[in-house]
């Protein structure tokens, strides 16, 4: 489903180049659960963004769904991004104005996939009320607190039915037992609509909910054995 076959990434500040991905290669198959986990600085966002199409490779390739990225334009970069890659992030990224329901709502707006009304407002019910926010679906975001925030953004990934939802350290912001109930919700996503997950952490405890653990050290990706 997901190919990533050789992928180095090198950024160049004036006279020195860092390393951040070193011939990374790793194949993400439809309903994967997957961690990566790994000191801070070893390449974890660069590798998801790769992915996910937020930036390029300098060397090897990147299929998704059967269609290498490495070379499209960035007008298609940006459709394969609205319709098959859900994001979450560490800082929840949720619009300030927007209440819990039109958050959710927001990236449908991007897709290509045209819902009828109906449909699409089934659609956020059902994620409102899989995330467990159905008392709160008309409040801001600021009226709620980090682990409902993050609740949101989960459903706002799947809105639009993704191939996989990327999340970089989503927990990284939450308090231990939340952070906990965070990866234990997506791991009942995973199990219950074979949602396939990548997530970032670098807090050991959450790496059991995970069917597979990769660690990165240097730009270099290991599966964790
Ligand atoms: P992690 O997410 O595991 O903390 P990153 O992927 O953010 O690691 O970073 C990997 C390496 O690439 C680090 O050395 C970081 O400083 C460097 N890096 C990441 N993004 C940039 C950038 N935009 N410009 C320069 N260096 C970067
Ligand atoms: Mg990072």
């Amino acid at each position: 489903m997901i190919k990533v076959e050789g992928v180095s990434k090198n950024y160049t500040l004036g006279k020195t180049t860092v390393r951040a991905l070193e011939n990374v290669n790793l194949q993400i198959e439809k309903g994967d659960f997957i961690a990566l986990t790994g000191p801070s600085g070893s390449g974890k966002t660069t590798l998801q963004n790769i992915i996910g199409c937020l930036d390029r490779p300098n060397k090897g390739s990147v299929e998704i769904d059967g269609e290498k990225v490495n070379t499209l334009s960035k007008n298609r970069l940006s459709e394969i991004r609205a319709d098959k890659i859900g994001f979450i992030f560490q800082s929840f990224n949720l619009v300030p104005v927007l209440n819990v329901y039109e958050n959710i709502e927001f990236p449908t707006m991007l897709s290509s996939k045209k819902l009828k009304s109906s449909e699409k407002e089934k659609k956020i019910n059902e994620l409102i009320e899989a995330v467990g926010l159905s008392e709160h679906w008309n409040h801001k975001p600021d009226e709620l607190s980090g682990g409902q925030r993050q609740r949101v953004a989960i459903a706002r990934a799947l809105v639009n039915d993704p191939l996989i939802v990327l999340a970089d350290e989503p927990t990284a912001n939450l308090d231990t037992e939340t952070a906990e109930q965070i990866i234990a919700l997506l791991q009942s996503i995973n199990k219950e609509y074979n949602t396939t997950f990548v997530f970032s952490t670098h807090d050991g405890r959450l790496l059991k909910y995970a069917n597979t653990v990769y660690r990165m050290k240097d730009g270099v990706l290991e599966l964790n054995s």
